[in-house]
């Protein structure tokens, strides 16, 4: 996938992303989305959990780092949104049994800043990257990624 999208195709975004989020047996679906400040992770996620039936506002989860959603979708009944901009060692994520969310089969787990916690990301979870193209004020971004 390598698109630039505006708001009004940000749906169409959202389905490609629950389409080629990838299949692990035995585990959770991991999408990880890497981009600057703005560039559309967290609209994004909140897109994907509307077309997911997600009922009720998804707020950047910033301080909280990790909130779970429950979904009307039967192949995800669990989304789980992340926001790893303010983890500084992996070890921090013991606590928000993080193993445990990746090990859950029927979620969807999107996290923000996912490069920050390589270490600790399962393998084959599908790497997003949201790029600005002109200035921030633009409607459009950039989304790039290689389906596994
Ligand atoms: P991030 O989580 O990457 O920091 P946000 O999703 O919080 O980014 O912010 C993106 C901002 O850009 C929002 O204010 C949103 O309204 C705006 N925006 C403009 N065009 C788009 C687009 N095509 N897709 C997503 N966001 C857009
Ligand atoms: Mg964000």
């Amino acid at each position: 996938m390598d698109r630039t999208y505006t708001q009004s195709e940000l749906r169409s975004i959202a389905e490609a992303i629950i389409m080629d989020a990838p299949r692990m047996s035995g585990g959770a679906s991991v999408v990880v989305l890497t981009g600057d400040l703005g560039a559309g992770k967290t609209t994004l996620v909140q897109e994907i959990a509307r077309v997911l039936g997600v009922e009720g506002t998804v707020q950047s989860p910033t301080f909280v780092v990790l909130k779970s959603y429950q979904t009307k979708s039967a192949e995800f009944p669990a989304l789980y949104h992340m926001d790893a901009y303010r983890i500084e060692d992996v070890a921090e994520l013991a606590p928000l049994r993080f193993e445990s969310v990746v090990g859950t089969p029927g979620a969807l787990v999107l996290i923000e800043w996912g490069e920050r916690i390589k270490a600790a990301l399962p393998q084959g979870a599908l790497h997003v990257t949201l790029t600005t193209p002109d200035s921030y004020n633009d409607d459009r971004r950039s989304i790039t990624y290689t389906k596994i």
